[in-house]
């Protein structure tokens, strides 16, 4: 494949149906590089559910209109194809590839890191561009970029929300209206959880104001220590609450840095 890059180039990996929280990391990838190439790639193998992956929301031609308007210099749609010719060699996430995100969803940080560790092969970025939403995701790419001495600098790039806190994601557009302000109860009770004086108060609040929506099936909320992805303890200097569950049948994400040091 010849993609005819230029360089310097800061890259920045999507899935598509993008929105401003994409196009954050496109006007973020600027201030790094004037060559920007956004790819557009749903990864069949981080999708455990196949029915996800079905209703993964495309807009090829909307997408590069998005990209090309935030800043993007070469927007890329590669085929599943292109990305895997032959059976890919499977990137192992190890054991934190299997807690939080990975309890639910097997297999997912394997297939991310092996479609990243692909993309950065065949596009030889200096800089990529991730973003917070995805925290234990960043955190597993920075350790690989670290762990396989890959010459990339990852840049991360802050959560972009909608005015009323909903963390912007492909997937909000499944929600009905109904759903999406049942949504709201996550980003609600990350923001309670962060005022908290304490851990122990955080994670009571976290949970309470979780538990008081019906309609959101919670997966799981932790606070976790953001330098090493364990669970927090009252010493953490940098804790950060993970939120994840379902409205309706769309699994949504979310989390927020607690208060430095809130448990001392
Ligand atoms: P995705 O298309 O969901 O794979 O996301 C592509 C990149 O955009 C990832 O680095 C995500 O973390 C990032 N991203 C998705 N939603 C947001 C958001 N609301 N704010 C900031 N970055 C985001």
């Amino acid at each position: 494949m010849n993609l005819d890059l230029k360089h310097p180039m800061a890259f920045v990996p999507t899935m598509g149906a993008l929105h401003p929280g994409h196009q954050s990391l496109i006007k973020i990838a600027k201030t790094y590089a004037p060559n920007i190439l956004v790819s557009i790639f749903v990864n069949p193998l981080q999708f455990e559910n196949p029915i996800d992956l079905e209703k993964y929301p495309r807009d090829l031609a909307g997408d590069i209109e998005k990209a090309e308007g935030a800043g993007a210099t070469f927007v890329w749609a590669p085929t599943v194809e292109e990305i895997y010719p032959d059976q890919p060699q499977i990137i192992s996430a190890g054991e934190l590839g299997n807690k939080f995100e990975g309890v639910h969803r097997f297999g997912h940080f394997d297939g991310v890191l092996t479609v990243v560790k692909r993309l950065f092969d065949l596009t030889a970025p200096e800089f990529a561009i991730f973003g917070e939403k995805d925290f234990q995701q960043l955190f597993l790419i920075k350790r690989m970029v670290r762990d396989l001495n890959i010459p990339i600098e990852i840049i991360t790039a802050p959560i972009i929300r909608e005015r009323d806190g909903l963390a912007m994601s492909s997937r909000n557009v499944r929600l009905s209206e109904k759903g999406r302000n049942a949504a709201l109860v996550i980003s609600r009770a990350l923001s309670g959880a962060a005022t908290q004086q304490n851990l122990s108060a955080a994670r009571k609040a976290l949970h309470e104001t979780l538990a008081s929506e019906k309609s959101f099936a919670l997966d799981y909320a932790e606070i976790i220590d953001a330098d090493t992805f364990e669970l927090a303890t009252e010493s953490t200097m940098k804790p950060r609450a993970l939120v994840a569950g379902w409205v309706e049948d769309v699994r949504l994400i979310d989390n927020m840095a607690m208060k430095p040091g809130a448990g001392i």
